[in-house]
């Protein structure tokens, strides 16, 4: 169980690198980076500025996130669509044309599932910090001067 939950946790951090590298590359390109949510997942949109301006609330060009989306889903000179289990990646175009487009879509239970796996690490962690011997079970505060009861919190220390 343990060994299979670190091998997700590996996969997914696998992944979130592969994720952020591309992103970090494409930071250097001169189209823009747009981040919304819809549908269950955070959507990483490359765009031109034109559809940037379509994806901001507020602008006279604004449309709405669906519409522009969808759109970018449906273009048939996509040169990757692909959707499984919440993930997504559309890559439109090239990006000499204006309708060009990368959508990178991460589901909220993938977010969800990295952070109840750090949290758990974090407890195992922890766990495995304070029960050593010479520290307090309950607290981990140093008993080399006084095995018998815990001065910081009080905790017997227990007969082993
Ligand atoms: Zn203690």
């Amino acid at each position: 169980m343990k060994r299979r939950l670190l091998n997700l946790l590996t996969v997914l951090s696998v992944l979130l690198c592969v994720v952020v590298a591309y992103l970090w590359a494409r930071s250097y390109a001169p189209q823009e980076f747009v981040c919304r949510i819809l549908d269950g997942k955070v959507l990483l949109l490359y765009v031109t500025p034109v559809h940037a301006r379509q994806l901001e609330p507020g602008r006279q060009e604004y449309t709405n996130v669906r519409w522009v989306v969808d759109r970018f889903r449906a273009e048939p000179r996509n040169r990757l669509a692909w959707r499984v289990l919440g993930f997504e990646f559309v890559v439109g175009p090239d990006f000499r044309d204006s309708h060009s487009h990368v959508l990178v879509g991460l589901p909220f239970w993938l977010i969800a599932l990295a952070a109840a796996g750090l949290l758990l690490a974090l407890a195992h962690a922890r766990r495995r910090y304070l029960v050593r011997p010479g520290l307090c079970a309950k607290c981990g505060y140093d008993l080399r001067g006084t095995p018998d009861r815990c001065p910081e919190c009080g905790e017997m220390a227990k007969s082993t």
